[in-house]
Formats: C-alpha cells, structure tokens, sequence
C-alpha cells in the first residue's frame, strides 16, 4: 500500500478517481503525519456496490468460518498494535498508553462479536391460530455505512464492525478525516486475514460529501453513525425518506453527583479522570458536576488542586502517561475558548486554567489547561452545550431531588455518574436520571456486555451487549402450516 494508496474497495487498495488526497495533520505539533486519498463520489459508488456484490458471500458464509476469520485478522492486529497505537497517538494527540488500550479492548470486541454470532438464535412456537409452527429467524440487514469519529477511530468502529460483521452484514466505511490511520490498520488486518473482496470497504474524504453520498445511496440498509448530535440529526433525516436503519450515537453532557455521603478519596480522582482524560473529548466525559452542599468546598479544594497537577504533554509518544494532550483541531480549541470566557462573563470563576499551558512545545499545537469552574450557573454555554474539552464546572445542590433535577437540565441524556455510600441514593438516582447510562460509584458506563448509547438528543439505538448486535439484524417469522401424512 503506497502513501496515497489509502482507499479499499472490492479488495483493493486505490488511489481516488481524481487523485485528491488530504493531509492528517498531528494536532501536537501541526505537522504532517501522513497524506491519504480522499475518496469522490463515484469511489464511494463503487465501494457500496462492492460491499452489495460480497454481501451475499459473507452471509452464507457459516457463523463459525466468519469467527474464525475475525479472530484471525485480530491475532494479526495484535502483532502490530503498538504500530496501530503510535499512529493513533500521532493522529489524535492521546498519551500512547490510552491509545493501546483503545487498540487492545478493539481487538477484544472483535473478538467477542466473534463468538456472540456462532450463538445466534431465533425462536419458535406452536401457531396461536392452528394447527401451525412458526420460526423466527435472524438475518443480516445488509449492506451498512459506518461512520466514526475521530475521539475514538478504533474502538468506535470496532464496535460496529463487530456485531456487524458476526451477523453477516458488509461495510463501506468512512473514517474520520482528522484520524484515519490507524482505524486503516485495524482494517488492513481484517483483509490480510482473507475476508472476501467487499466485505470491508474504505473511502476516506469529508463528510459532506463521502458520508452524505453513504447516507443517500439506496445501497446502504443502516447508518451506523457516532459523531455530533447536528450531523446525526442530519443523517436521521435522509435516512428516514429510504426507511433506513439507523444507529446514531451522538453528543453528551455527562453529569457527575457527589452526594453527601460520598467517599471524595474515589470521587474526585474518578471526576478527574472522566473529565480530563482524552482532554474532556469523549461523548460520556464529565461535563458537569453537582456537589451536595456540605460535601462542596472540600470537593472543590481537592478537585482544582488535583487538576492543576495535571500532566498535559505534547509528545503523547514520548509521555506516554502524561494525562492528556491537545484538542483534536483549531475549532475544538475555539469552542473550549468561547464556553470558558461566556462563563466567566456571566459570573463564573477560574479555579485553575482558563488558558493554553506555558512553554515553547505548546506553542503550535491546540492546547488548552484542564480548567475547573465554580459559580456557574445554567444558562452558560458550558453547562447547556457540549463543550467537548478539558472544562469542569461545578456548582452545589441541596437535597438529592434537586441534584437529579440539575443532572436532568440537560437535552443530552448519554452518560451520569453517581458518587453515594447510601443504597437508597443510588437507586434514587440511577432510575430518576434520564441518561442510557449511569454509573454508581465509577467513572465509566462501558461494558462489552452493556448497551452504551443515548436517550434525548443523545441519539437512538444501543451498540455493544445483546442489543448491539440486534441492530445488524432483520427479523424474519416463517409460519409453516402442519398437514397430518397423506
Ligand atoms: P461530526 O459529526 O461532523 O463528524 C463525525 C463523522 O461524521 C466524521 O467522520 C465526519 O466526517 C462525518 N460527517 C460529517 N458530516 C457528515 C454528513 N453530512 N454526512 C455523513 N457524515 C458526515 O463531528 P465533528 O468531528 O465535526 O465534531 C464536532 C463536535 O461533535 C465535537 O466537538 C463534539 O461536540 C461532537 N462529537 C461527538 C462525538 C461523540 O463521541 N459522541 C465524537 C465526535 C464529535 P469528516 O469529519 O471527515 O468530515
């Protein structure tokens, strides 16, 4: 595969039909890691009739030999995970340690969907009406257009391509333009390892053209989307004129509540984390913090001290447990910039941050200092908007009413965290919240065996568990009347 090589489709890796390629840029550094294709429109045609050719090859393949095939591509993957994870590291700007993990636990998905698909199973019973019998079968939706960001390239597509994949639907996948290079290594795994021509297909290139051109052509049968909740409300709409199946996991405003009763020495390392981590760029990341009023100064006190104690670094390689690195682009920055300065115009306090970190190896990356803001209130832009940065705000509740309430004042509904050493508080809180998420006494909603995703403008549909792999299924009722012998 050359440089600008990038493109697969029918098993092939290609340069685009009009030789336009795009620069993915190390958002540390500003320099250029690696030039790719960009796909056009006609490429994008052709991978969807790629995936529709293969389509029927990798369904009637049995469950066992797809198994054994993703299981293959991911002993293969393994074997250069920490190529995959300097890529990311480059790509993204995350510490290199959060980049192996996401490559590790994306070969673990792979892996289980594997096995999820050699246990499929229908239903059957007895006719209500007769002398009948009536089976209910599973099968493959079809060709599916997968989307992902650039947050998580990896994992995210992984969790698409698993379920997917085991079920016997094909792909055209569209990676981020910000980072799509390791998500390519994950997939040349997947070809190295002989899955049929078409099964996978990639055509990098911006959304408004690749992705919409995925979205619209009637070849697709689901939208597998992860990104903003406005592209997602976008692509639910041109979904629903071709009854499209869709998966969209969109934006979050993730609450964390400390009740009174709280252990602080878990909680605020574990709000730190979820806050920070990823530099504030996760969909489930801690965007607002809700501490009881007698537990409040001493949180705060902990917290900003805690935070200001941070290791940002600029060489997520060379630091590979530093805790965070730069935003993804100069727009992210610009929007962590707009939400801090509207909170400190409407009242609000810098505790610690509130700028970019000082020294000559920031100065051409897009950094900004994990942040903590207190006196906030809930008509600011970072306590109502998706900020997707490294801001903490917090303000004080009352009664655990109240704080439920202000864990609710949200049109997001992903993820909630819940600190409490009191059982009832935690049932309290964990049905009342209106999120598809809540986490009691720890800092993260991702199980491979949990259904993650969104109420409210958080999105629709449920990947991972059980659920994550019905989104790749039809259902189908055979009724077979049963005649006595002749
Ligand atoms: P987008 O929703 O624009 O991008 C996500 C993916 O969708 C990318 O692959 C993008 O392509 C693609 N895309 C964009 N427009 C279309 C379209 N019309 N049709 C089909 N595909 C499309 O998010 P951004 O990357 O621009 O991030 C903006 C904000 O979204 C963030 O600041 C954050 O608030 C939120 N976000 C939430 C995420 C989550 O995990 N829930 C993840 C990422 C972002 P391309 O970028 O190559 O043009």
């Amino acid at each position: 595969m050359s440089m600008a090589e990038t493109l697969l489709i029918d098993g092939q890796w290609r340069g685009s039909a009009d030789g336009a390629t795009l620069d993915v840029i190390n958002p540390a550094t500003g320099e250029v890691v690696q030039t790719i294709s960009q796909a056009t429109v006609a490429d994008v045609q052709a991978a969807l009739a790629a995936a529709e050719r293969a389509f029927p090859v990798w369904a009637e393949m049995s469950a066992r030999e797809r198994a054994r095939l993703m299981h293959r591509a991911m002993d293969i993957f393994r074997g250069r995970l920490e190529e995959a994870a300097r890529l990311l590291t480059l790509e993204h700007g995350k510490p290199l340690n959060d980049s192996r993990k996401e490559c590790a636990y994306s070969a673990d998905v792979i892996d289980f969907y594997a096995e999820e698909g050699r246990r499929l199973e229908g239903t059957h019973f007895a006719g209500d009406l007769g002398p009948t019998h009536s089976f209910v079968l599973k099968q493959p939706l079809g060709v599916v257009a997968a989307i992902t960001p650039w947050n998580f390239p990896v994992d995210l597509l992984a969790w698409k391509l698993g379920p997917g994949l085991a079920a016997g639907c094909t792909f055209v996948i569209k990676p981020p333009s910000e980072a799509p290079l390791a998500a390519t290594l994950f997939v040349r795994s997947f070809v190295e390892a002989g899955l049929p021509p078409g099964v996978l297909n990639i055509v990098t290139g911006p959304g408004r053209t690749v992705g919409a051109e995925l979205v619209t052509n009637p070849i697709s049968r689901k939208i597998a989307f992860t990104g903003s909740t406005a592209t997602g409300l976008w692509i639910a709409e041109q979904a629903a004129k071709q009854l499209k199946h869709v998966t969209l996991e969109l934006g979050g405003s993730a609450p964390f509540v400390v009740c009174d009763d709280a252990d602080l020495d878990i909680a605020v390392p574990e709000a730190l984390r979820r806050a920070f981590s990823h530099t504030g760029q996760i969909c489930i990341s801690v965007n607002r913090i809700y501490v009881h009023r007698s537990r409040y100064d001493e949180f705060v006190t902990r917290f900003a001290e805690a935070a200001s104690r941070l290791r940002v670094t600029a060489d997520g390689i060379a630091e590979p447990d530093a805790d965070m690195g730069p935003l993804i682009n100069q727009a992210g920055l610009e929007t962590v910039r707009q939400h801090v300065a509207d909170a400190v115009e409407r009242g609000a306090t810098v505790l610690t941050g509130g700028r970019a970190p000082d020294g000559p190896q920031y100065a051409r990356g897009y950094f900004y200092l994990p942040t903590v803001l207190t006196g906030v209130t809930r008509e600011m832009r970072v306590m109502r908007e998706e900020t997707f940065g490294p801001v903490a705000p917090i303000a004080a509740f009352d009664t655990l009413e109240e704080g439920v309430r202000m864990a609710n004042d949200s049109p997001y509904g992903l993820a909630a965290y819940v600190y409490t050493s009191d059982l009832d508080k935690a049932f309290y809180a964990a049905k009342h919240i209106r999120a598809g998420g809540v986490g009691i006494n720890v800092n993260d909603i991702t199980d491979i065996r949990g259904p993650f995703g969104g109420m409210k403008m958080s999105g629709i549909g449920r990947e991972l568990g059980t659920p994550g792999m019905d989104a790749y299924l039809e259902v189908k009722h055979v009724r077979v009347r049963i005649r006595p012998p002749r």
